[in-house]
């Protein structure tokens, strides 16, 4: 079984095509959330992931464009983007987002937007991610919600590794250890590479690819400057941060 793994598509519908573009019929689709926020195309987002993925989970944004939640500690050009898209996201598609949960998990992985239990910290170093592992049983955490496309193992002997994914590359999963997986974001990477980045979860042969990709910046730019949303919302997709 194949599973394609995003997250933190953030509205920018040309980046998910482009990821939609690459994938098998058969793959299975798994969202870890803030399909909306920063990007021009919320509405969009939505309806592609709805109508494709097995599994989704809420991530901040999603949360904020449902009842304002954490508003107040976002960025300036963050709340003045979650308030345009609180304004062009349909009825229909704000109560898809309503409907979803926090987590999902299955025997062998689990997925949460930023890591388990605390759902939305941000997972930036080692202590973190131990505290991660302690947290879920689960043999592989797929997490997104820094941008950063990255690996965290633990091994058997309790030790943790790390290892970035900037370039993308394959991880190839032991017995016995357990992984933190940042599968990166589709649609707003922030790890200096602004190549967009999603995860393919192949079971079988019990490896986990991140790819990094081109998508057309140029043209989600424009979309940006026709909705009137912050300039440094465009300017950031060009340097990846
Ligand atoms: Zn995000």
């Amino acid at each position: 079984m194949r599973y394609a793994v995003v997250s933190d598509v953030h509205s920018n519908i040309d980046s998910l095509d482009t990821v939609f573009a690459m994938l098998r019929d058969d793959d299975a689709l798994l969202c870890l959330g803030d399909i909306v926020g920063y990007g021009p195309n919320p509405n969009e987002c939505v309806e592609k992931i709805r109508a494709r993925a097995t599994a989704t989970v809420l991530g901040n944004h999603d949360v904020a464009a449902i009842d304002n939640f954490g508003l107040a500690y976002f960025n300036p050009a963050a709340r003045e983007a979650m308030k345009w898209t609180q304004s062009v996201l349909s009825a229909e598609n704000l109560a898809w987002l309503d409907s979803l949960g926090y987590e999902f998990r299955m025997p062998d992985f689990l997925l949460v937007h930023g890591a388990p239990v605390n759902y939305f910290e941000y997972i930036l170093d080692k202590p973190a991610a131990a505290r991660a592992f302690a947290a879920t049983d689960a043999p592989i955490i797929f997490i997104g919600h820094t941008h950063i496309a990255e690996v965290y193992t633990l091994r058997p002997d309790g030790s943790i590794e790390h290892a970035h994914l900037q370039q993308g590359g394959e991880v190839q999963l032991e017995e016995g250890s357990r992984y933190l997986i940042n599968v990166g974001s589709v649609g707003q990477p922030r790890d200096l590479n602004p190549r967009a980045s999603f995860g393919l979860y192949d079971s079988t042969a019990r490896t986990v690819t991140i790819t990094r990709f081109d998508y057309p910046i140029a043209r989600v730019q424009e979309k940006i400057a026709s909705a009137h949303l912050p300039d440094a919302l465009a300017r950031r997709l060009l340097v990846g941060r």
